[in-house]
């Protein structure tokens, strides 16, 4: 038996997962595939494809579009961005917004995207927005691929208590020819190429009844900028933008900022207290103090090796302990997240306190006593 589903008694078909989810995983498999950065769900209703596709690390605008507010509106307050997203910026930047307004309609919000996904939506057109909505999505939207799914009419015997469509929004439900007649012709006419696939397997013996979930990718044969495509069609706006979340990102310098001042302070106290440790363990005697070599076991060989090599030791003097700057930058993630030397002394500037000509942390040992 097909693993997707499961067959109970002779007719009765159950998928499993539930296909809406084979449908979202299918989308995710594509974007993991061609890593879009900008993707739209057209027909998004509750947005539960987007809640999915806002983990993929290669998506940093994701946009959603219902021609009903009321659904997009129930669960939306779900894409806003939660605690730990402020507490750990990614390195990505996200926008998630949500319009309201339909298929039918040009809007210039909906130009620049790579990928536009239509899952279970062309069925609930009218015949007047079906008619219009292949210029809109791949005439004016024209994004690099369209992914359309919409269920398989000659499956629907197979399902269940189906009378004559899957939902009663249902306009229409096509069979695999009708689907891949009306799919060939839109590419043809918008220079795109299409393969056909679906989700919901038949069952064996019944292959010529098609997938449950018929699914069209139309892949656009000829580059186009998203710059030419908005200056070629300029076009009022008409859609209503229903909801905005802007995720913390270190793309963005006041996030950046706070996580390069963490992450010195925190490399530099470690630093430091190997130091100190040292130190101890060598008491009062100064000849031992002055062979002073910090070998430190966890960041440890590292250091050491930065140390002899370069000699950007940290040091101690009177009441204050010094920990070289050129030493923390030379830390992976502080190297990483600053990109230049420059940069981390622009970004830590008033922010940390400093030896007097700039060049290492500094920090008092009588207030690290006080404090213990
Ligand atoms: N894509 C979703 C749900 C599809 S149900 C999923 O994968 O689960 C179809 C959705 O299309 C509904 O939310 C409906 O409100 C929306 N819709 C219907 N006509 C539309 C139009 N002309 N423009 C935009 N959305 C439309």
């Amino acid at each position: 038996m097909d693993k997707n589903f499961q067959e109970e008694f002779t007719q009765i078909i159950k998928f499993k997962p539930p296909l809406y989810k084979q449908r979202h995983q299918f989308v995710k498999d594509l974007v993991e595939k061609y890593k879009p950065k900008k993707v739209a769900d057209l027909g998004c209703a509750d947005c539960s494809l987007l809640r999915m596709l806002k983990f993929c690390s290669c998506i940093e605008v994701l946009a959603g579009l219902d021609i009903c507010a009321n659904v997009m509106k129930e669960k939306m307050h779900t894409l806003s961005p939660l605690p730990v997203d402020y507490l750990q910026p990614s390195e990505r930047s996200l926008t998630v917004t949500l319009h309201h307004g339909s298929v039918a309609h040009k809007d210039p919000c909906m130009l620049g995207f790579d990928l536009v996904t239509c899952i279970e939506l062309i069925e609930h057109l009218e015949e007047s927005e079906l008619k219009k909505f292949p210029a809109v999505v791949f005439g004016f939207m024209a994004p690099s691929i369209v992914v359309i799914s919409t269920p398989n009419s000659e499956f629907n015997p197979l399902l269940p208590r189906v009378m004559l469509y899957r939902h009663p929004d249902h306009k229409f439900e096509w069979n695999q020819a009708q689907f891949q007649t009306w799919a060939l012709e839109t590419a043809r006419c918008y220079d795109y190429s299409v393969e056909f696939t679906g989700v919901g397997h038949p069952p064996t013996g019944m292959e010529k009844v098609g997938f449950c979930t018929q699914i069209g990718v139309f892949v656009r044969k000829y580059p186009q900028t998203g710059e030419s495509v908005q200056s070629e069609k300029p076009t009022e706006a008409v859609y209503k933008t229903v909801f905005k979340a802007v995720y913390p990102s270190l793309k963005d310098e006041k996030y950046l900022q706070n996580a390069v001042i963490s992450e010195v302070i925190f490399t530099a106290q470690i630093i430091k207290h190997r130091l100190m440790s040292k130190l101890e363990e060598y008491g009062d005697d100064p000849e031992r103090k002055s062979q002073f070599q910090p070998s430190m076991d966890c960041f440890s060989d590292y250091l050491e090796k930065l140390v002899v090599e370069k000699n950007m030791e940290p040091f101690v003097s009177g009441n204050e302990v010094y920990i070289p700057l050129a030493t923390i930058f030379s830390f992976p993630k502080v190297n990483r997240l600053c990109g230049t030397f420059e940069k981390l002394c622009k970004l830590i500037a008033g922010k940390v306190t400093l030896s007097s000509d700039g060049s290492a942390v500094m920090f008092s040992i009588e207030h690290e006593n006080e404090e213990n």
